[in-house]
């Protein structure tokens, strides 16, 4: 088993250092990925803290990856040495449920394994993309098209496919209001998705002091929550709304915005629960949704999606020593618009 460079949460309050893990042997249907850089998303935070529930320590956070294939396992066919390959949320799941049959392995009825904190195959508990190296069964290693750099691809892979999914499946296009609550890692994605797409896209945030950047990434339309005229405003205006807030807000607020039919898509992730109030759904056919990442078909075509409309995430790169610091400044909402580790500096 080879032991490879990390860094991990020692406990659920400590600071993440510099450590080493072991990855598994390069089995059949494998293949082993050199990574270059890693996304932090803030689900790796809710997740260290135990935010989410307890959690096995150490533990290498980590699931925006991309990297270059240096290995394949004898049976592989998808990949070969050199690919340009990332590895999102996921690392398996039961490949025979109908969910899995129908691309949509995050929903795999046996759950799906997490890419880190989960229980692996054979055992041992998942670790993530803060790391040099990963093995991964290769169903779930996706392509990195060479019009995207491996740096601002990195964030695709959560963030990317996270907004993409509930994007595509509740139709955003031409003719569509779509408001996105929360500038953030995924709220930038979606921003930009949405706007590709050829929707129309507000951005709702809980100040104006990202406005300027909002409209460049693809907004029509900005708007402060802080200011309670939003909300009059901009009552039955939206047909599509996705909350990317990773903190409790005002759910019946916010349904209020929807128009007749309208859906409320919820990919943030809050520990505590969102209270609905029945009358904020009852009186316009509203629907308050959640949404799961993406299958790993669906991961390709946002890939290939963002590839074509020249999309990367805005990124800041940072060497592995500032990771404790850009936990901080992520939970400050101090991020433009995603952290990316450079890990040849583990
Ligand atoms: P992030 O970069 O921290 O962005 C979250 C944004 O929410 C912030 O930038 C901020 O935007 C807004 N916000 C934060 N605290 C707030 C508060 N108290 N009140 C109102 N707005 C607040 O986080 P992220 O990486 O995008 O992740 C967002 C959430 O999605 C997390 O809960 C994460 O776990 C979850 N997630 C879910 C999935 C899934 O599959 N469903 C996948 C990945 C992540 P403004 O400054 O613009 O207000
Ligand atoms: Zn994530």
């Amino acid at each position: 088993m080879p032991t490879v460079k990390a860094y991990a949460a020692p406990s659920a309050t400590g600071e993440l250092i510099s450590t080493t893990i072991e990855r598994r042997d390069v089995g059949p249907h494998d293949v082993l990925i050199d990574i270059k850089f890693a996304g932090i998303c803030h689900s790796d935070i809710h997740t260290v803290r135990g935010d989410w529930g307890p959690q096995q320590y150490p533990l290498a956070p980590g699931h925006e990856i991309a990297g270059i294939v240096s290995e394949v396992g004898s049976d592989v066919t998808r990949h070969k040495v050199g690919d340009r390959v990332g590895v999102g949320c996921m690392v398996n799941s039961c490949g025979e449920c109908a969910n899995c049959d129908a691309g949509e392995e995050q929903y795999c009825l046996k759950g799906n394994t997490g890419t880190y904190g989960a229980m692996d195959r054979d055992g041992t508990i998942t670790q993530g993309g803060y790391s040099s190296h990963v093995v991964v069964t290769e169903n779930f290693v996706v392509n990195i098209p060479d019009a995207l750099e491996l740096d601002v691809a990195a964030p695709l892979l959560c963030a990317g496919i996270t907004t993409f999914s509930p994007l595509h499946h509740w139709g955003a296009g031409p003719g569509k209001n779509v408001a996105v609550v929360g500038l953030g890692g995924l709220g930038h994605m979606a921003v930009k998705i949405a706007h590709a797409m050829g929707a129309t896209v507000t951005v709702l945030s809980q100040s104006l002091k990202k406005q300027e950047d909002g409209l460049r990434l693809g907004a029509d339309h900005y708007y402060a929550t802080s200011d309670q005229n939003t909300f009059t405003d901009l009552a039955g205006s939206f047909d599509l709304i996705i909350n990317t807030v990773s903190a409790v807000i005002d759910i019946n607020a916010f349904l209020q915005l929807l128009k007749l039919d309208g859906a409320l898509v919820s990919v943030g992730a809050p520990a505590e629960p969102l209270p609905v109030q029945a009358f904020s759904l009852i009186g316009a056919r509203r629907t308050f949704a959640g949404s799961s990442i993406g299958g790993i078909k669906e991961t390709q075509e946002m890939l290939d999606f963002c590839a074509e409309h020249g999309i990367g995430a805005e990124i800041e790169v940072i060497p592995a020593s500032k990771i404790n610091d850009a936990y901080e400044r992520v939970l400050a909402s101090d991020v433009r618009y995603r952290f990316v580790i450079d890990t040849a500096t583990l």
